[in-house]
């Protein structure tokens, strides 16, 4: 019953939508679909979209509605997303909300559930300063809160960990401040329509996660 559903991770930057959307991803067996990483993966391999968004994203901007949404209805029109997927950090603005619910009306999906993963503005900053990821296998660590066994050094396959190029402060400002402005009214957006559940996220993420997962199945239940 879950699987025709459409699920989005929401919430500011640093509230660990990429860390439970894949977590539920493996879970639930559906893809994690995150248009940060797409557009990360266009700017390293310097595509003329990740050209065009480079600056912007580094800089901590939100990309423009067209490209961001051009590449999140290519990537829902594969087949893996046929029986449900997870969006994480699209839609961030009322103009991609709007596209979306028109592309998943006209892909003859049900309406998507929104999982508002809430955090205190006081640890965002920690939280995304403190980030470190593996460019082998993914996993993201915090060097305040979930700290490497040995420093800067992956625990799965000992590479050395990276930062993401817009986890400066400058860039981390910006993107709090576009979070503020352009993507938290979407709250409101998702409470009118009923679809929005809530979630406290300042808890270690297996905690979260269970809680989403609870939500989820729970969700999906009342409305088979
Ligand atoms: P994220 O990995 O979700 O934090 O996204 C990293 C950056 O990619 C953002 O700061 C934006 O520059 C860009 N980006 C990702 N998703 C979107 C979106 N839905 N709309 C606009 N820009 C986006």
């Amino acid at each position: 019953m879950l699987k025709a559903h459409a699920l989005i991770f929401f919430g500011p930057p640093g509230a660990g939508k990429g860390t439970q959307a894949h977590a539920l991803s493996v879970a639930f067996g559906i893809p994690h679909i995150s248009t940060g990483e797409m557009l990360r993966e266009a700017v390293r391999l310097e595509t003329p979209l990740g050209l065009a968004a480079k600056d912007r994203m580094e800089s901590g901007e939100l990309v423009s509605d067209e490209i961001v949404s051009g590449i999140a209805a290519e990537r829902l029109a594969r087949p893996d997303c046929e029986d449900g997927f997870i969006l994480d950090g699209f839609p961030r603005t009322i103009g991609q909300a709007d596209f979306l619910e028109r592309l998943l009306r006209e892909q003859g999906r049900g309406d998507p559930l929104v999982i508002y993963i809430r955090v205190a503005s006081c640890v965002l900053m920690k939280r995304l300063s403190g980030r470190r990821t593996c460019p082998i296998c993914g996993t993201i660590y915090n060097i305040y809160f979930e700290p490497p066994r040995v420093d800067e050094v992956c625990d799965i396959d000992g590479a050395a960990l990276t930062v993401r190029a817009d986890d400066g402060e400058a860039a981390i400002r910006q993107r709090l401040d576009s979070y503020e402005m352009m993507t938290r009214p979407l709250l409101d957006y998702y409470k009118v329509r009923q679809q929005l559940v809530e979630v406290e996220g300042d808890r270690a993420p297996a905690e979260v996660a269970s809680d989403i997962s609870e939500l989820v199945s729970r969700e999906m239940a009342s409305t088979a």
